[in-house]
């Protein structure tokens, strides 16, 4: 059973503010928490009978997952030249998915954290909404 797992960084474990994620805080602290709440993903996945996980970065530049700290069990998609973004290799012969780390859409939850919509940037303001979809 092959499961796929996607990974954002706003919903991980301690995260509060997008001023943690900027590369001058303490973005190198939750790089180390994203890859260990993808590590309980990924050791839960194989608990529940997974005998095949890929693990997609899809925060920012794709590249945040520590892989000398991933579970070797896993095969991890990193960098950011990709057609599907945060779901790239996506297909058919996966048994599930799991999201890790995401947050609430522009506008939705108001409990959530850095609540956005793919890129805050394109979906903040409702006149470009149509360009994102
Ligand atoms: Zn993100």
């Amino acid at each position: 059973m092959k499961i796929y797992i996607s990974a954002d960084m706003e919903g991980i474990s301690g995260v509060a503010a997008n001023m943690q994620l900027k590369k001058e805080s303490e973005y190198q602290r939750f790089r180390r928490l994203m890859t260990a709440d993808v590590n309980a993903a990924i050791k839960g996945a194989f608990a529940g009978g997974a005998t095949e996980v890929v693990v997609c970065d899809g925060h920012g530049n794709m590249s945040n997952i520590l892989i000398e700290e991933l579970d070797p069990r896993a095969q991890l998609i990193s960098g950011n030249n990709r057609v599907m973004c945060q779901m790239e290799g996506i297909d058919d012969s996966f048994a599930g998915v799991f999201f890790v780390g995401y947050h609430g859409r522009e506008g939705g939850s108001e409990r959530g954290v850095i609540n956005h919509t793919l890129s805050g940037q394109c979906c903040r303001d409702s006149h470009q909404w149509a360009a994102c979809r």
